[in-house]
């Protein structure tokens, strides 16, 4: 087994900013639109969690390593928080934590909100790598879910940041938007490929019950455009189409959502999918530490903490929930997220943490390579196209012991 000193690797620190210019209609995530007020009582609050963490984890017997080596601001919509607010909540970080010079800093931006001023404080605050909400780039389309954006505006957003010295760039990209044509999806990729950004994101439209999209979807309705949403098939058409044409461009699959040019993978995300440590700030953040060698001695891998998903309780909220991991659970965890990986998991590797336990799952990998969802090849275990399709399903046989509990990825 490993003792906690093998897990002390560098840190990643998510910032979650729960700010929207409006409402898209498929979300229903705890983001809202709020005044420049709010947003500076939201940045005291993350600077004193920043400050408390540290006592609060070592309360629960939790290990906070450092230095960090990634920061992702996710929401929501982080390039809305005023200049000042972003450099403030930038500076405060670096006050707290040891940050490598090496680090990859991501802020997501929303096109047509990143202000000249926003830019410079991107620039001059360490920032380096940009994650673009586009979701498509057909006007209509990105106008029926209500995003605000246009496929010019987002063009010449690309065009600012790379003259600005921000080339690494990821444009997310959504299969199965309303109006949504196997045209229309080619043409959104192949405007990504265009456009020349080191990495792609491609979701296929999950539509939360509780958003206007969903209501619409379950009670009928013309007003969100629910009618005109793609069926599962044609979308799932979609995703394979952008994995050919994104792959034949240079730009690769390395995760099941994720394409890049070499090099230019996300550091930041790859760490909930290896299970390396993270802390996270905000409204609905989460985190993932190593458990101190007392717990471990009982059987705890590592401590998660959480905090509410509601903005006014996270503001009024005194602390943070945190919840132990059992070495067995961590083990679930282990593939289910590995496995979301094109590089696969090692049986071999999982063995050496693990031990005896993972010999357990060789009925399930047997089961789901004989199904052609996942191919071995010797201790290397990977999702066969057809299985990341139909990921939900693989990873759900790998929960012996609990709900699967996904960390809060990125949007
Ligand atoms: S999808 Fe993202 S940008 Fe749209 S409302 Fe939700 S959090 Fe905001």
């Amino acid at each position: 087994m490993k003792s906690v000193n093998d897990f002390l690797m560098p840190l990643g620190i998510y910032i979650s900013v729960p700010f929207c210019r409006s409402k898209c209609t498929y979300c229903n995530f705890a983001s809202g639109v709020f005044s420049a007020a709010q947003m500076g009582s939201y940045v005291d609050r993350l600077s004193a969690d920043m400050k408390a963490v540290r006592a609060f984890a070592a309360e629960q017997g939790a290990e906070i390593p450092e230095p960090v080596d990634t920061i992702y601001l996710g929401g929501g919509t982080p390039s809305l928080l005023p200049a000042e607010e972003l450099k403030r909540l930038l500076f405060n970080l670096r006050q707290e934590f040891k940050v490598l010079p090496k680090v990859e800093i991501t802020v997501e931006c929303a096109p047509g909100t990143i202000t000249d001023a926003i830019i410079q404080t991107l620039t001059t605050r360490g920032v380096n790598r940009v994650s673009l909400g586009v979701q498509s780039f057909v006007d209509k389309e990105a106008a029926s879910v209500a995003r605000l954006h246009t496929r010019e505006i987002t063009l010449k957003d690309i065009e600012r940041l790379r003259k600005a010295g921000i080339s690494n760039i990821n444009v997310d990209l959504i299969a199965g938007l309303p109006h949504q044509t196997r045209e229309s999806w080619e043409y959104s990729v192949d405007q990504a490929i265009a456009s020349g950004v080191p990495h792609v994101s491609v979701y296929m439209l999950e539509v939360d019950e509780d958003s206007r999209l969903g209501r619409e979807l379950l009670a009928g309705g013309v007003k969100y455009h629910a009618h005109d949403v793609p069926d599962g098939d044609l979308t799932a058409e979609f995703y394979e189409t952008a994995c050919r044409k994104l792959d034949a461009a240079g730009i690769r699959q390395y995760e099941i959502s994720n394409f890049a040019r070499e090099g230019f993978e996300s550091r930041h995300n790859a760490k909930y999918w290896t299970r390396q440590p993270y802390l996270g700030f905000g409204v609905d953040a989460h985190s993932m530490l190593p458990a101190s060698e007392k717990l471990r001695g009982g059987g705890i891998d590592c401590v998660r903490l959480a905090t509410t998903d509601a903005y006014d309780g996270f503001l009024a909220a005194p602390e943070l929930a945190a919840s132990p991991v059992a070495t067995d659970q961590a083990l679930e965890e282990s593939f289910f997220l590995g496995l979301r990986l094109n590089r696969g998991v090692s049986l071999q590797q999982f063995e050496e943490s693990f031990g005896t336990r993972v010999s357990a799952y060789s009925p399930i990998i047997a089961e789901l390579v004989s199904d052609g969802l996942l191919v071995r090849d010797s201790d290397n275990l990977q999702l066969t196209p057809r299985g990341r399709l139909l990921s939900n399903e693989v990873f759900e046989k790998f929960i012996l012991t609990q709900e699967p509990e996904q960390p809060a990825v990125p949007e």
